[in-house]
């Protein structure tokens, strides 16, 4: 149950701090009755903001695979299990003490990222979403239960900027067939040509870097990519 989940009301209200101190410096002020005045508050795109959310994130391979190549680029993973959470928590922490100044750009919360994205993101913030090895629910009375559906896309389309991106991954058929149908039909997402998902730097971690994806690897199964583009509504 998501009960016991820790999130704010509104993004402007998250404290970021707690995740990034190195980015935020100090937590947003508390404040009984939010102002009007915050709420409002537009995104600032001279701030440092969340940009890359790896949902269901396990073990947190692709994060901290990620973030020493892109130490200005913050990343979230959000898990719903708590001893996984707890976990990469952990290991981004060992991380950050091993190595001072790296591993400050990447944090991991314990979120039901089905129903509370917008409680973190703003429209448009996000440039890369990753959706990697999903869980397959293979029963077809449990297909609704999928993180890619066409409701769940309306949302991560409404949180990825123009042009950002969309990546899934999958050693499970039926599974990728039912996310490239459901990416295929949004108006809003157009996949990639193999050659740019190929040329895409962040491909091969996407591949290769998850526990999910090792697994994967070690017992010679297939993966299935598929990237898409978040587009404008169409004239
Ligand atoms: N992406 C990782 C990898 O490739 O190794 C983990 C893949 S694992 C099969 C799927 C993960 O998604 C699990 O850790 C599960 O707990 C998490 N998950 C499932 N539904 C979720 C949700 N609604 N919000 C956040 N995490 C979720």
């Amino acid at each position: 149950s998501d009960h016991d989940l820790d999130y704010p009301i509104h993004p402007n209200l998250m404290d970021w701090h707690q995740h990034y101190p190195t980015f935020f410096p100090s937590p947003p002020a508390k404040e009984d009755t939010p102002s009007l005045e915050v709420l409002n508050r537009p995104l600032d795109p001279s701030a440092p903001r969340v940009e890359w959310a790896d949902i269901g994130c396990g073990y947190g391979g692709l994060l901290t695979s990620l973030a020493p190549h892109y130490p200005k680029t913050l990343m979230v993973g959000m898990e719903i299990r708590i001893k996984v959470q707890e976990y990469v928590r952990e290991r981004i922490l060992a991380l950050r003490r091993r190595e001072p100044g790296s591993y400050e750009n990447v944090s991991v919360m314990r979120m039901n990222a089905q129903k509370f994205l917008p409680n973190f993101f703003h429209p448009g913030q996000l440039t890369k979403m990753f959706f990697l090895f999903p869980d397959p629910h293979f029963k077809k009375r449990k297909h609704k239960a999928r993180i890619i559906t066409a409701t769940g896309l309306d949302e991560y389309a409404h949180f990825l900027a123009l042009g950002g991106l969309l990546y899934t991954i999958t050693d499970v058929r039926d599974l990728h067939d039912w996310m490239v149908q459901h990416l295929d039909a949004h108006p809003l997402f157009q996949r990639l040509p193999r050659d740019e998902e190929e040329a895409d730097p962040v491909t091969p971690h996407v591949r290769n870097s998850t526990e999910e994806g090792i697994k994967v690897e070690r017992n010679r199964g297939e993966k299935f990519l598929a990237v898409y583009r978040r587009i404008p509504y169409p004239t």
